[in-house]
This record gives C-alpha cells, sequence and structure tokens, in this order.
C-alpha cells in the first residue's frame, strides 16, 4: 500500500477532470525536509518559524535565520515556499522575551501584532527573509492580520528593509510574492478588500475555527464546538476562496483541515488551489483527488451550505465519497 503511494511522489495533482491543485507541506525545521521531499510535497505551503525562536535562550540573528532559509529555499529546488514571519504569542511563550502576562493570550499581543510592537525583531526577521529569496521561490506571509493598517505597516516594513539592503548592495529577488494567513474572521469578512492588497491568502483554519467559534483550540471541554465542516466556517472559506479568485490570487489552506479527507472533497470543489498539510497526508490526498472530479463537488456546494450542522455535511460527503469512481 505505501509503495503504491509512494509512486506518486513525483506526480502533479490533478483531478480526474484535469483541475490542477497543488499539495505542499507544513514545516517546523529543516529537520521535517527529508519526509517533506520523499512524500513528493509541491511546495512548502507553511514554515512555522516560531519554532526557530523556541527552545534557546535567545533571539536568532539574522545570520543564523538567513541561513535556514536559505537552506530551505535551496532543498526545495525552486518550488514556492510559503515563510510565514514570527508568530509567538497565544500558546507559545519566549521565555527570555519577558512577554508581558495576559488574562487571555489567544486574544492577546500575538503574530504580526507583537512583531509591529517589537519592530527591531520584525525587521532582522524580514532582512534575513530578503537575504535569502535569491535562492528559491520565496513567498512571505503575515499571520492574525485583522485590520488593513496591520498589512499596510507589516508591508511598509518589509519595503524599507527591502531598500536598505538594495542601497547596500544586497542581491533581493525581484519575485517575492507578499501574502497574508486569514485566521481572524474579521479578515475573512473583508477579504474582497485584502484580496486587492495581498498576493495570496492562505487560510489558517486552526484558529479561524478558533475564533469563529469562541472556542479554545485546546480546551478539551468545548472541543464539540471545534467543527472544520461546520456551515458556518464553509461560508467564510467560500467567501474567502471567491474573493481571492475574483482578483486572480491564489488561495491556500494552511490549518489542519487542509489534510482532512473529510474536507478535501469539499475545498477542492469550492476551488481552493493549494493544500498545505503534514508531510505524511499528502500522498492520500493525490490519490483521491486524482481519482475524483472536481467539477462534481462543486456542483454541490450550494446544497452543503444549505445544510444546519457538521453532521449533515458530513454524511452527505461520505455517501458521494461511497457512490463516486
Ligand atoms: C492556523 O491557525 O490554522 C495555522 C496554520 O497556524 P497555527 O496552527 O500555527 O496557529
Ligand atoms: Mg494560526
Amino acid at each position: 500500500r505505501r509503495a503504491e503511494l509512494r509512486r506518486l511522489a513525483g506526480l502533479p495533482t490533478v483531478s480526474k477532470d484535469g483541475h490542477r491543485v497543488e499539495l505542499a507541506a507544513n514545516i517546523g525545521s529543516v529537520d521535517d525536509l527529508q519526509k517533506v521531499l520523499e512524500n513528493g510535497a509541491e511546495g512548502i505551503g507553511l514554515f512555522r518559524t516560531e519554532f526557530l525562536y523556541m527552545g534557546r535562550s535567545s533571539l536568532p540573528t539574522e545570520e543564523e535565520q538567513y541561513q535556514i532559509y536559505k537552506h530551505v529555499l535551496e532543498k526545495m529546488e525552486n518550488k514556492p515556499v510559503v515563510i510565514r514571519t514570527l508568530d509567538i504569542g497565544g500558546d507559545k511563550e519566549l521565555p527570555y522575551m519577558k512577554l508581558p502576562v495576559e488574562s487571555n493570550p489567544f486574544l492577546g499581543l500575538r503574530a504580526v501584532r507583537l512583531c509591529l510592537s517589537r519592530q527591531d525583531l520584525f525587521r532582522t526577521q524580514l532582512r534575513a527573509l530578503l537575504r535569502a529569496s535569491r535562492f528559491g521561490q520565496l513567498k512571505i506571509m503575515f499571520p492574525m492580520i485583522a485590520v488593513v493598517e496591520e498589512w499596510m505597516e507589516a508591508k511598509r516594513l518589509l519595503e524599507e528593509e527591502k531598500q536598505r539592503l538594495l542601497q547596500e548592495g544586497v542581491e533581493v529577488s525581484g519575485r517575492i510574492e507578499v501574502g497574508m494567513m486569514i485566521e481572524v474572521p474579521a479578515a475573512a469578512l473583508a477579504s474582497e478588500m485584502f484580496a486587492k492588497e495581498a498576493d495570496f491568502f492562505s487560510i489558517g483554519t486552526n484558529d479561524l475555527i478558533q475564533y469563529t467559534m469562541a472556542a479554545d483550540r485546546m480546551n478539551e471541554t468545548v472541543s464539540y464546538l471545534y467543527q472544520p465542516c461546520h456551515p458556518t466556517i464553509l461560508r467564510l472559506i467560500r467567501m474567502v476562496i471567491q474573493a481571492a479568485n475574483k482578483e486572480g490570487k491564489w488561495v491556500g489552506m494552511c490549518g489542519e483541515m487542509a489534510g482532512d479527507a473529510r474536507a478535501i472533497p469539499i475545498l477542492l470543489g469550492m476551488g481552493l488551489y493549494e493544500f498545505s498539510m503534514s508531510a505524511g497526508f499528502i500522498l492520500p490526498a493525490r490519490e483521491f483527488i486524482m481519482q475524483t472530479s472536481r467539477t462534481e463537488w462543486a456542483a454541490y456546494i450550494d446544497s452543503l451550505l444549505a445544510m444546519r450542522s457538521q453532521t449533515e455535511i458530513e454524511q452527505f460527503v461520505q455517501a458521494k465519497k461511497g457512490s463516486a469512481s
């Protein structure tokens, strides 16, 4: 069975009716790259850079970060690599940074909010990314954007560091895409506006579900509310995909939902382009997509969104999956 799947490793992901999508991998460090390559990822859809900052006693320097980003880009041989800027705060702490104690860390100073308030730290990371950009197809992504001012400020700092490097005679790629995560409901609802600004979106369902349902993603006692295929969540996702596609921008998903076999047919039907997941899920997902028809699933979307609950949606999808191919 594994050997059978392995044969799909070198193939592009195309549905039975000829629709092309991209299956990418989520990584947290360079140690994950071996599995990514073995499993035939078409790119990196999410590099969680916070792990470079954790498990040590001081901030990583620009040079240290540069070496790591360069290594990842080189290993991926010009395939797309989405590197997310630091997403610390929330449940992830840095003991050496003395962040303020907050009563609701998930609603507090995390991710891009923290980076914009600690610009020294943010600029260091941006410079390392820009310097590494010439070694592959780098895409830079900002996490937790909620309002356009955050986006504009993050872009401004990136542009400033880019100009500074160019003046210093450092080579910077001219084709870096800059995108944002859609993981705060406010950003999902404003996706038409953001789609005019960003080069791409990646939907972070882990947080999007948590914030939409007001249910802590780590809290077992409210885990019944954590429903990726709830009609409300699917509506938000469709809104984001449509907004991006209208502006000719590509949309991916890097939350756990992207690798969830129950959700993949729905996301495919909605027109999601890039699915980024743990490397181990890639080949089974490719196998499924190659044997299914995207137009068939697209035709079910309106009925799915009219349903009342995740249970009804999952039963419908299960039944259709059973009767297909
Ligand atoms: C997400 O929120 O879906 C996501 C991919 O980011 P993280 O899990 O790192 O918060
Ligand atoms: Mg997140």
